[in-house]
C-alpha cells in the first residue's frame, strides 16, 4: 500500500487537534479524563459489536456491503476511531508511531514463512 492510500486514514495528528478544538470550543476536557474516554471507547466498540451480533462471520463482509448498513458500520468505526485518538492526545501518544512500531514488531514475530496460514498463538 502506497502513502496515497494511507491519505484517508493517515492524518491522525489532524483529527486529534480537530477533537482537541471540538472538545475545547465546548469546555468538555473536564470530562475527557483518560478513564471516561477508555469507558467511551468501550461503548463505541460495543455499537459497533452490536451491528455484527448474529450476522454469521463468513457472511459479514457481504453484509456490510448494503449502503445502509456500510454507513452504521462506518459510524461506529469512525467512534471508535475518534474515541481512541481523543485518549492518545490526552496521553500524548504518538498514536501513528506507536502503530507502525507495533506493525514492525509484528512483522519480526510473525515472519510469513513460518506463520502463513496459522492462527497466531497468545503468550
Ligand atoms: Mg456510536
Amino acid at each position: 500500500m502506497t502513502d496515497t492510500e494511507h491519505q484517508g486514514t493517515g492524518d491522525l495528528a489532524e483529527l486529534a487537534a480537530r477533537m482537541r478544538a471540538f472538545t475545547e470550543e465546548r469546555d468538555w476536557g473536564r470530562f475527557h479524563d483518560p478513564k471516561s474516554l477508555v469507558l467511551a471507547l468501550m461503548g463505541e466498540v460495543g455499537e459497533l459489536a452490536e451491528l455484527l451480533q448474529w450476522i454469521p462471520a463468513d457472511g459479514a463482509v457481504e453484509h456490510f456491503r448494503d449502503p445502509e448498513r456500510r454507513a452504521r458500520v462506518s459510524e461506529e468505526m469512525s467512534d471508535v476511531l475518534l474515541y481512541l485518538v481523543r485518549l492518545a492526545d490526552v496521553f500524548e501518544v504518538d498514536l501513528r508511531g506507536a502503530a507502525q512500531e507495533k506493525l514492525v514488531r509484528a512483522e519480526e514475530r510473525f515472519p510469513p514463512g513460518a506463520v502463513r496460514g496459522v492462527a497466531p498463538k497468545r503468550g
